[in-house]
């Protein structure tokens, strides 16, 4: 598990552990908000060839979930262009190298929604995410033109030496253990986390108009799909998400909803993104036949009480 220290990868490490799965996993870090579930967590560097090619030892199938990411906060702005692009894909033509070194077979690549082209995202309400929409490709961030790029290697080294690569895009993942409040965070903890702050009959801030719309989709079913993908005999690329669409001011009232809190929103300047995203459901259903099982909520009545408790922990320790 290439990123077994970071949200989805840690999960995963998780899941394929209920499994019955052998698992190594590989980090700059380990997770923050867990022990590992991994046999053996490797503390490395995937941008060194030479560490790279040694945690491939005696590896039969490799879950490529490390990279330079973060929230709209983090990729948008402009200013981690180069080191995102160049971290991420070191980290991707290593692996690839390493295993086609060392002969392992079978590979998920985690893609994401910022591939797709900005000019069918301009409108919050009709985006167009479908798969066969990628090309002409015109991805609205640095992160995405990367992420475009490691497909197109994934399926390379598929194509010419024969690695069963799997790539899905995933849509805007969340849950708990994920990055809330280090710059790195995405929409949801970061409301989330704004709407534990925040007093009952407060106000708070949240980035651009708020009519921006997305789909969330909740860890859990995010590692359902994976799992799903893996053991079928379909390669993709393929979306993971969810269908069920917001705007990001809906979002931030549906969390205030599980506070028990009226907030009143104000709309500042941000980096925000695509004006409009929605994971388009249609290809991964037919081929594989995965939809999410829950709406949003669901996933937000989990993931709020847990952000709630990181918010009140932080205060016991600053008070
Ligand atoms: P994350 O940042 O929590 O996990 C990525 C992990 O990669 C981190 O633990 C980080 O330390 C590790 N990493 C970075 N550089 C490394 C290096 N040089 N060597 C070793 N490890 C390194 O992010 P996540 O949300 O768990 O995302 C996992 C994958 O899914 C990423 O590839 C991401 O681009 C993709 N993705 C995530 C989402 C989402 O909504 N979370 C959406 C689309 C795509």
């Amino acid at each position: 598990m290439c990123g077994g220290g970071g949200f989805i990868g840690a999960h995963l490490v998780k899941r394929l552990k209920s499994e019955g799965f052998w698992v190594r996993a590989v980090d700059l870090k380990r997770p923050e908000f867990s022990t590992t579930a991994a046999d053996e967590f490797v503390e490395a560097d995937l941008r060194d060839p030479a560490l790279t090619l040694r945690v491939m030892d005696g590896i039969g199938e490799v879950y490529q979930l490390a990279a330079d990411m973060g929230g709209a906060g983090y990729i948008f702005t402009g200013e981690h262009d180069a080191v995102v692009m160049h971290n991420s894909a070191t980290i991707n033509l290593n692996t690839l190298e390493a295993m086609r070194i060392k002969g392992a077979r079978k590979v998920f690549y985690s893609s994401s929604a910022c591939i797709y082209p900005e000019y069918n995202q301009l409108e919050p309400d009709n985006p167009n995410c479908a798969e066969d929409s990628a090309y002409p490709a015109q991805p609205d961030s640095e992160y995405g033109w990367e992420k475009l790029f490691s497909e197109r290697l994934y399926l390379a080294y598929k194509r010419n030496f024969g690695i069963d690569a799997r790539i899905a895009r995933f849509h805007n993942i969340f849950g708990p253990e994920g990055a809330w409040c280090d710059g790195r965070e995405k929409a949801p903890a970061a409301l989330c986390r704004k709407v534990a702050e925040t007093l009952d009959g407060g106000q708070m801030e949240v980035w651009g108009d708020g009519k921006q719309t997305r789909s969330f989709l909740y860890i859990d079913e995010c590692l359902d799909g994976v799992r799903r993908f893996m053991e079928s005999d379909f390669s993709g690329p393929v979306n993971i998400g969810s269908e069920e669409m917001v705007t990001i001011n809906g979002l931030a009232t549906m969390i205030m909803k599980f506070a028990g809190k009226r907030i009143s929103i104000r709309n500042i300047p941000g980096p925000t993104g695509v004006r409009g995203r929605r994971s388009d459901n249609r290809l991964i259903a037919e081929k594989i036949g995965w939809a999410p099982s829950a709406p949003l909520e669901a996933g937000l009545a989990k993931t709020y009480p847990w952000i709630l408790e990181q918010v009140n922990a932080r205060k016991a320790i600053t008070a």
